[in-house]
């Protein structure tokens, strides 16, 4: 006999990443363009020169500070390698062969990927026609079977957010035997009151599970360092099915210094943020439909146009992120660079 690997995987839909492209923008993987922080950077040299060492596997001193600023128990974090990971080890951790996993669609590309990689059944439940999440749908799509329902929120790519009295009544109305991870990668863009931080809504809760990432706001995206707060055994598990080693040292010293960064953090997402209210009231005043966002991108649910608007940005020398007839998403950049695309919105209208 010879090898054979898995069959089942010829229908694993592959990642496709934000593409980059010499010479162009890219705002297609909801980067920020102005990378680490400036206090992070001088860190980030210091911790290359012990390189030949392992790293911390325990991640200590991270999950230290995490606790600390969290106000958690230590024992409730796992950190990972980058949240992509964290949402791998969530699957491996929850699932036995054949079990649920439900997520929104269109949200995150890797949900159904680590679903079918963790030998789970995935359960896609569409969005609204408004672009959010189906909260009532997705309660009623539960099953006996489901040991995980990621809630995007900001949602990639439709920018939806939820509302404290939603997420909180779909909570309440969830019933046992599910973990509910609330996936907040780009919460440090939120300005609206009204969204609650993910970690207060689990505090109270034994079924509910945070994700969160250094790739985005922090702007550690190439260092690959994430963390989950999550109910204690959730957490153990996810530390055992952890790859050994797997967040780097210089990610573990960068995230600790980013965290020590706050008012830097605060004045970058400030700015960000308004770009974001910005760029989207100009598009509506061009006649785009934009859902209201609380990322750090806006969504164009341009269905067939989309494909040429893609190739218009192109020419405009804008990379931004496709997805087939459904839209395009577009990363918030550098007032300049937000002006670029505005203009390329724009002249797509006229040409
Ligand atoms: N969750 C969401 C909603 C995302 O958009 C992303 C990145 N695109 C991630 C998780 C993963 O980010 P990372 O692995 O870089 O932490």
């Amino acid at each position: 006999m010879t090898v054979r690997t898995r069959p089942d995987l010829e229908t694993l839909p592959g990642y496709l990443p934000g593409r980059t492209i010499p010479g162009a923008i890219k705002l297609a993987s909801n980067e920020v363009s102005l990378g680490p922080l400036p206090s992070v950077r001088g860190v980030i040299a210091e911790a290359a020169a012990g390189i030949n060492r392992y790293p911390d596997m325990g991640v200590t001193a991270l999950v230290d500070r995490l606790a600390a600023k969290l106000s958690v128990e230590p024992s409730r974090l796992a950190v990972g390698c980058g949240s992509v990971a964290l949402c791998q080890q969530l699957v491996q951790a929850m699932c036995e062969p054949g079990d649920g996993v439900m997520f929104p669609w269109r949200s995150f590309e890797a949900y159904p990927i680590v679903t079918q990689i963790g030998g789970a059944r995935a359960i896609k439940v569409p969005l609204t026609g408004a672009h959010a999440l189906d909260l009532d749908a997705m309660l009623a799509a539960i099953t006996d079977d489901t040991r995980v329902i990621y809630v995007c929120t900001p949602n990639n790519p439709t920018g939806t957010t939820l509302r404290r009295a939603e997420l909180e009544r779909f909570l309440d109305a969830v019933p046992r035997g599910p973990l509910v991870v609330l996936d907040e990668a780009y919460k440090e863009f939120i300005t609206d009151p009204d969204v609650p931080d993910g970690i207060e809504v689990a505090r109270g809760r034994d079924n509910v599970a945070v994700l969160r990432t250094f790739s985005k706001a922090y702007g550690l995206a190439g260092l690959r360092v994430g963390y989950c707060y999550a109910p204690e055994e959730v957490a153990a598990a996810m530390r055992k099915v952890c790859v050994p080693f797997s967040v780097n040292m210089i990610a573990q010293a960068a995230a600790i210094a980013s965290l020590d960064a706050e008012d830097e953090l605060m004045e970058r997402c400030r700015v960000i943020s308004a770009e974001r209210e910005r760029v989207r009231a100009e598009l509506l005043a061009m006649g785009y439909e934009v859902p209201e966002t609380q990322a750090n991108f806006v969504w164009l649910p341009l269905a067939e146009r989309t494909p040429a608007f893609n190739a218009h940005c192109l020419e405009q020398k804008l990379v931004v992120r496709a997805f087939g007839e459904e839209g395009a998403r577009v990363t918030i950049s550098t007032a300049e660079e937000n002006d670029l695309f505005l203009a390329a919105a724009r002249s797509f209208l006229v040409g």
